[in-house]
């Protein structure tokens, strides 16, 4: 990678970042016939081997790719940290498109750059990249978390996703109003995909009141039809008079302009990146909203994916129940709001931190003493 253009993210930059936010180690790999280009970050494998998922993307530049890898394995480090999932944090992305070029010997090639890496870095799916691709690079490596069940995975995740949204948005209606029940509560829900589908079935068959919005007219009429709910146009979901507003479309949705136009008191969801950026969470705090940080409610398909690497194997009823416990692990950021006065999102940081520093100490003592003369 040379140190080029325009501000690209040349090799002194990577290595600026990689200092700065304690990656440990970053992997170009190359297969010029099969016109692969990938890359590999891990961040940290002080809680387990570095586990995230691969990406498939057509960025504009490398740099694009290397920071985007970067940048997504620090925050799977944060995020099983915060899922009390004993894993570390990596990613891979392959630059290209995940319409046109897909092959069975692009998903090998991987497996074997994967493979090469001896058990540092574990794959799975993330944008561009279906079960179907994942079964192919598992043909040359075991290290692949997610699989389909005949593969002896999880298979489809979704549903555990809601229900860890579901029970990140039960904490924060327990810290605004006491008690966890939301029946009766007015949801506005922006996204009726694979986890806002579920979300709404679990919402009403509790008894919520709930408004959907998607820009497919297809789901909105589905969800309309199944579950009787009251739909509104995409740009009107922000203004309606609820007492929570659910997104599970889009990242950077809470942002200088939606956030005055907030009637409810908790936002929480399934989305990545909810707030566009950290001073939002401080805006929502000033204004009384409190937040679901989106690492930890949105963590629960993550944690039925990674139950195969606890002992036993894959136990679907542990792990569902460790979906639920996303409830705990939000009363645990609240506390840590109250008691040092910061930002629900800065509190899962310093949950997760604090587990990874703990942890960090446990390594140190298996390792062998050195004895310095
Ligand atoms: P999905 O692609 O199945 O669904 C997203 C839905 O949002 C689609 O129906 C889409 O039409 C709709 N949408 C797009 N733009 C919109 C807009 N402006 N207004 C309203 N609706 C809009 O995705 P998903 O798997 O259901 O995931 C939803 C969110 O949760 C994403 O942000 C994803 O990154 C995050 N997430 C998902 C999982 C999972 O298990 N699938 C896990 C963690 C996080």
């Amino acid at each position: 990678m040379s140190n080029s253009t325009n501000g690209a993210f040349g090799d002194q930059k990577i290595f600026d970042h990689m200092q700065k936010f304690g990656h440990k180690k970053l992997v170009f790999c190359s297969d010029n016939d099969i016109g692969l280009q990938l890359v590999i970050a891990i961040h940290s494998t002080a809680l387990g081997p570095a586990t995230g998922g691969l990406r498939m993307w057509p960025y504009k530049n490398k740099s694009e790719a290397v920071l985007d890898a970067l940048r997504l394995s620090r925050g799977m480090t944060y995020k099983y940290a915060a899922a009390g999932v004993n894993l570390g944090g990596g990613k891979a992305v392959i630059i290209g498109d995940a319409k046109t070029d897909k092959s069975e010997a692009l998903f090998r090639s991987v497996g074997r750059m994967i493979d090469q890496q001896g058990g540092d870095y574990i794959t799975g799916a993330d944008v561009g990249i279906t079960l179907d691709d994942l079964e192919l690079i598992y043909t040359e490596t075991d290290h692949v978390v997610t699989l389909p069940e005949h593969a002896g995975g999880a298979g489809y995740i979704s549903p555990a996703t809601a229900l860890g949204s579901i029970e990140a948005m039960r904490s924060c209606v327990n810290r605004v109003w006491g008690g966890t029940e939301l029946k009766g509560y007015r949801v506005a829900l922006q996204g009726l995909g694979k986890v806002g589908m579920e979300a709404v079935k679990m919402l009403v068959d509790e008894g919520a009141e709930v408004i959907v919005c998607d820009v497919d007219e297809e789901k909105v009429e589905s969800a309309v039809s199944r579950f009787g709910v009251r739909s509104v146009a995409t740009d009107a979901i922000y203004d309606q008079e609820v007492d929570i507003f659910a997104p599970y479309a889009l990242g950077a949705v809470i942002n200088d302009e939606t956030i005055p136009r907030l009637k409810a008191k908790v936002v929480a969801g399934s989305a990545n990146n909810i707030l566009a950026e950290d001073r939002h969470g401080e805006e929502l705090d000033q204004r009384g909203i409190t937040y679901a940080v989106d690492f930890v409610a949105n963590s629960g398909g993550t944690i039925l994916d990674t139950d195969r690497y606890r002992k036993g194997g894959f136990q679907r009823e542990r792990a569902m129940n460790s979906v639920r416990g996303i409830h705990g692990r939000m009363e645990e950021i609240f506390s840590i709001c109250d008691q040092q006065k910061v930002t629900a999102q800065r509190a899962a940081e310093v949950m997760a931190e604090r587990r990874i520093r703990e942890m960090e100490k446990v390594s140190l003592l298996s390792r062998p003493l050195t004895v310095h003369y």
